[in-house]
């Protein structure tokens, strides 16, 4: 992220309530959540018919619609919202909510204030079981199978929603009354509106403010007054004009707008980003053909028996850093979904501070970040221990949210799903566009596969198709050891990491490791590496590695795929030599304002670059381009978008005048 208040992102803090007879109250803002007689019929009244929402949804059909709200609250809005929906739209069709709020609820209180809404229990049982953490940010969350979805961004409206990409269909303008809360209704909110607004785009809020009013005229919304609900005498209505969006100041990042959905897809690799990709494109209707090199799913860098599903959090906020905490919590939340216990366990992690330095930082993160502590907490070394089971001589943090999957078993019930077809033994070695737009791939041994759309997912491997091959992924090598549980200690509790990992053991037997070697592309497993990854765990676990250490040692070979900046690249893939061509200028003059939006190969798509962390970033990476594709609401903020665009390194070797 590369926002001015970056810093106060980090920092967030949760509403101060005061209750009047079971209803919640602002102590910050002095005013109330939700009206106390009929607080859902204001709802009903203000946003769903000030936005003609009964008709619209009706007429929606197997398309989307999207509603943006401010100020989440209780959710009570976006309750009322997804119960009309569930009434009046047909199932394939789905509705995308987004909300944004800088004093969420706790859960404690939200469960409370919900309690309120029999009616909704079914909604609100949905909602508290995701509610994240309070990490700024953004938050996606899935409902009704997902026929809802939630873009819950955790943070101050203006900053959040100039982070948002979105066709915005409906805005539900709430947020305190502007006398009271005159920071959020501020002209840059009212652009933010705009900007995510197209021609038929309507708005509605519960105040009359006449600078409000005037406000939103000035960025192109037609305003007329209404009867207000209740005691209130009026509210406002409005309808966006439409206005072409300028391109940005940094055009090449700009996502191309498919001019259909598609209605099929292939999807290159079988490990966790294309099983993700397939997952996400099949739950929006797309039929996907999944194609395999190797003779199974996870059979390459994902294979690995257990993977730890945790966040490196940063002190100051950083892009890897928001984009694994909002990944976390969405696979966190697709784990508890898809696997049984025997493939993943939430059992929480400890990361140890092995040294002075590491010591310093950590301390440092509980002391600067604030950091919520339900997402991370720090820890003595006599509570290390006590939480893992086991003596730790080493104080550290704990992530209550984190724990241990079964990266394989992921990917199998990823791709469980009647419109996804997977092929193994399958390997791609071209891919060809038809003057239709089509899309075709070339199987090693003469096979063919067509489609409307391609991902790209199959890690280093993508650098032998001539669409990606400039892209600069590295493979790293990392070898994991497997040995039995020795019998004379008790089982670890938690996964538990230092310089390496180690997990609770399953099925009698623990996995750690890995080593970490570029430039060495050997699959043989090796007994000096078995030796590394047991000093490794010495360092964390002394008693645990001399004990496994006595025993036959097996283990598994794996390659992450790495890029230069150690972050995925997930997006469009740009037309190499026209970025070259259209972009030249940046090699003289950086601060260039060019007028040419970029070009991409139509349809084609990739999520590569996943590293160690592809438990994190790959099904969240799949949610993006599943959102890029159908042009949907993305579920990250832009700057991370940016910052994952595949285009990044031509951009980057431009400027330095490095190609
Ligand atoms: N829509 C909510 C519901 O359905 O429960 C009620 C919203 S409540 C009246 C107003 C909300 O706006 C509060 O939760 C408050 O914390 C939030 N808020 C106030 N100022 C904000 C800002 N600048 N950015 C984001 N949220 C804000």
């Amino acid at each position: 992220m590369v926002s001015g208040n970056r810093q106060d992102r980090i920092r967030i803090e949760h509403a101060q309530l005061r209750w009047e007879a079971d209803t919640p109250v602002s102590g910050r803002f002095d005013d109330i959540y939700f009206n106390k007689d009929g607080g859902h019929a204001e709802t009903a009244h203000v946003f769903l018919d000030g936005n003609r929402l009964r008709e619209r949804f009706a007429a929606v059909e197997t398309g989307d619609f999207t509603i943006a709200e401010t100020g989440f609250g209780t959710g009570l809005n976006f309750l009322c919202a997804r119960a009309l929906w569930l009434r009046l739209a047909p199932p394939p069709a789905r509705l995308h909510f987004v909300s944004v709020e800088k004093f969420p609820l706790r859960r404690e209180d939200l469960s409370r204030a919900l309690a309120h809404w029999p009616e909704f229990a079914d909604g609100s049982t949905q909602l508290l079981a995701q509610y994240p953490p309070g990490a700024p940010g953004f938050h996606r969350l899935e409902l009704d199978d997902g026929r809802v979805r939630l873009t819950l961004m955790l943070g101050d409206a203006i900053d959040s929603y100039s982070q948002l990409e979105a066709r915005v269909d409906a805005w539900f303008l709430d947020g305190f009354a502007p006398a009271k809360n005159p920071d959020m209704w501020q002209p840059g909110l009212f652009a933010q509106m705009a900007r995510l607004s197209h021609a038929g785009t309507t708005l509605a809020t519960f105040t009359a403010a006449g600078f409000v009013r005037r406000g939103l005229q000035e960025v192109g919304f037609a305003m007329e007054k209404a009867p207000g609900f209740g005691r209130k005498r009026e509210m406002l209505r409005g309808a966006f004009g439409g206005a072409e969006r300028p391109l940005s100041a940094k055009p090449w990042f700009e996502l191309p707008r498919l001019s259909a959905r598609p209605r099929s897809a292939l999807v290159i690799g079988g490990g966790l980003a294309g099983c993700s990709a397939a997952r996400s494109l099949a739950r929006r209707g797309i039929r996907v053909q999944l194609l395999e090199q190797s003779g199974a799913l996870a059979g390459g860098g994902s294979g690995n028996r257990q993977g730890a599903l945790y966040a490196k959090l940063p002190v100051k906020p950083t892009t890897q850093g928001m984009l694994h905490a909002s990944g976390l919590h969405y696979s966190h939340q697709l784990a508890a979904r898809l696997l049984q216990d025997h493939d993943w366990a939430p059992c929480g992690l400890l990361q140890l501070a092995l040294n002075d330095k590491e010591q310093r930082r950590q301390q440092q993160l509980i002391d600067e970040a604030c950091y919520p502590p339900e997402l991370v907490r720090g820890v003595c070394a006599a509570d290390a221990g006590a939480l893992a089971g086991l003596p730790i001589g080493h104080p550290g943090l704990y992530f209550e949210l984190g724990g241990w999957v079964s990266p394989p078993a992921l990917c199998h019930a990823l791709v469980e799903h009647p419109l996804i077809e997977h092929h193994t033994d399958t390997r791609i070695e071209r891919l060809q566009q038809a003057d239709s737009g089509r899309w075709s791939a070339h199987a090693a041994d003469g096979r063919r596969f067509d489609a409307d759309t391609v991902v790209i997912a199959n890690a280093t491997a993508a650098r032998g198709l001539s669409h990606s091959a400039q892209l600069p992924l590295k493979p790293i090598r990392g070898q994991v050891t497997h040995g039995p549980q020795p019998g004379t200690l008790p089982a670890l509790r938690t996964v538990v990491c230092g310089d390496g990992y180690i997990a609770p053991p399953l099925d009698g037997h623990y996995a750690f490791g890995a080593t970490f070697d570029l430039r060495d592309d050997s699959e043989t497993l090796r007994k000096d590496d078995h030796r590394r990854n047991l000093e490794t765990l010495a360092g964390a676990l002394p008693d645990l590695a001399a004990a496994i250490a006595q025993q036959p040692l097996d283990g598994r070979v794996g390659f992450r795929c790495s890029t230069p900046d150690y972050l995925p690249i997930i997006g469009p893939l740009p037309v190499h030599e026209r970025f070259l061509e259209d972009y030249a200028r940046l090699r003289q003059d950086r601060k260039w304002r060019f007028d040419t939006a970029p070009t991409h190969h139509r349809g084609l798509y990739i999520s590569v670059g996943h590293g160690s962390k592809g438990l994190l970033t790959c099904p969240l990476g799949g949610e993006l381009l599943a959102a890029m594709i159908c042009d949907e609401p993305l579920p990250l903020a832009r700057d991370i978008v940016d910052a994952l665009n595949p285009a990044r390194f031509i951009i980057k070797n431009l400027i330095r005048g490095s190609i």
